[in-house]
């Protein structure tokens, strides 16, 4: 035995101390420049920005449009509303994208998200004692998207019927039906400055049913994203390249809006128009964000089909990408940028990735560009085996909700925040 350190355990004494100067619990080493610098961190900044109380206050206005269900003065009214508070939060470049539905010639589409759909099959039953107990139970079974669901499940479905809302004031906003014809969805856009040609998109949709008011699904989602616009249309904040901020429609019955901006403006991208103007219409895309459904975690459903009326301590939020996308790899690299940059600056809870998407707006991108989506659960195994019960039902309304449910999409925002905040080169004046 020498008296001086093996050469192969000074390694881990580095180590060691890195974690003591870290201190346990504290953001990690990088994080903490020498000489206080953390303080003039943009990102941090930045995430300092977003407020319990204005994501709120956000989310609260969309109430006041119902379910906002599409092919419905609410949902146009809505939309107009959208449009109208993104510039008061200076995100100014609002455009719309305009489109039919149902689409021209279009066969009934038939996807999980439709309502007209028919309900996918029961799962079997209880392998174990071969007697199904509360919801649809099965202790394995195949979910949406090529996800396995294991344990208790609860059915799912839309509810269609306006006597089941208890709420009179909520039961008559949602009373006029939809009909087929124009819609339209809106967008506005962060210009970089440097780098104008590229760009991200964060999404969410403003679109939803269920004779309710769309609180979780979608307005958590799309309150994040226009507060996220609000933050970065700052006039002290400079990001080198752009980011647009898209609302969409449609996305409940098939991800039409979504579909539509595909159609529309995927071969515009990084198009110079007009030629040496410096403008791009379409700046190249570099990656799609969805954010849909972001506020309730309580856990899965027991043995009688009821799930917890209390967050559950483990709550998390979910980044997923899609295993079978032509760009899963890159998709997934951006899935655990977004969980490093949640491990540093989201304040209350931490980020999981896991490989089934599935079914929202980020899916027509996903070949095209790296796609992924943040949610409250997993999409696949968690929200398809009823770990929801207020989803696409009458209590998905305000009342529903504590500050609990709502500090988890907050994280969500800090999430997206930070990670975009890093990817575009952002920069916060002094
Ligand atoms: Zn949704």
């Amino acid at each position: 035995m020498g008296r001086g350190i093996p050469a192969v355990a000074v390694p881990v004494l580095w180590l060691f101390a890195a974690f003591l100067v870290s201190g346990a619990g504290s953001a990690p080493v990088e994080a903490q420049q020498p000489g206080g610098q953390e303080a003039d961190d943009p990102v941090r900044e930045l995430v300092s920005r977003l407020t319990l109380d204005e994501y709120k206050a956000t989310l609260k206005g969309l109430t006041r449009f119902g379910d906002r269900r599409q092919g419905t003065q609410r949902n146009r009214d809505a939309v107009d509303w959208i449009e109208a508070t993104l510039q008061d939060f200076g995100c100014t470049t609002t455009e719309r994208v305009h489109y039919q539905y149902p689409p021209a010639g279009a066969q009934p589409r038939r996807s999980f998200a439709d309502p007209l759909s028919p309900r996918p099959p029961p799962p079997p039953p209880n392998e174990n004692t071969g007697t199904p107990t509360g919801g649809d139970v099965g202790r394995r079974g195949p979910g949406p998207g090529g996800s396995v669901i294991f344990g208790y499940r609860a059915r799912t479905g839309v509810n269609r019927d306006p006597m089941a809302q208890p709420d009179e004031r909520i039961r008559e906003l949602n009373r006029e039906e939809p009909v087929d014809g124009d819609r339209s969805q809106v967008f506005c856009t962060k210009v970089g400055a440097t780098r104008p040609d590229e760009m991200y998109i964060l999404g969410a949709h403003m679109d939803g049913h269920g004779v309710n008011e769309a609180v979780d699904d979608d307005g958590s989602g799309t309150a994040l994203v226009m507060e996220l616009a609000r933050i970065f249309s700052s006039p002290d904040v400079e990001t080198e390249r752009s980011i647009r901020f898209v609302l969409w429609n449609n996305e409940e019955t098939g991800l039409n809006g979504a579909r539509a901006y595909v159609e529309q403006r995927e071969a515009l991208q990084g198009v110079e128009d007009p030629p040496g103007s410096g403008r791009y219409p379409e700046p190249g895309w570099l990656g799609m964000i969805q954010h849909d459904m972001m506020l309730w975690d309580h856990g899965a459903p027991g043995p009688d089909g009821r799930v917890s009326r209390d967050q559950r301590p483990e709550a998390d939020v979910n980044i997923e990408f899609q295993s079978n996308a032509e760009l899963a790899t890159e998709a997934m690299e951006l899935a655990f940028f977004f969980k490093a940059a949640n491990e540093q600056y989201a304040t209350d809870y931490p980020a999981t990735v896991g490989p089934h998407m599935t079914n929202t707006d980020s899916t027509p991108f996903m070949h095209l560009t790296p796609a992924i989506s943040l949610r409250e659960n997993e999409r696949g195994a968690q929200v398809g085996a009823g770990w929801n019960p207020n989803w696409h039902q009458p209590t998905d309304v305000w009342t529903t909700y504590t500050d609990d449910d709502f500090r988890l999409g907050l994280n969500a925002a800090q999430t997206t925040l930070a990670a975009i905040a890093q990817l575009v080169g952002a920069t916060v004046e002094r």
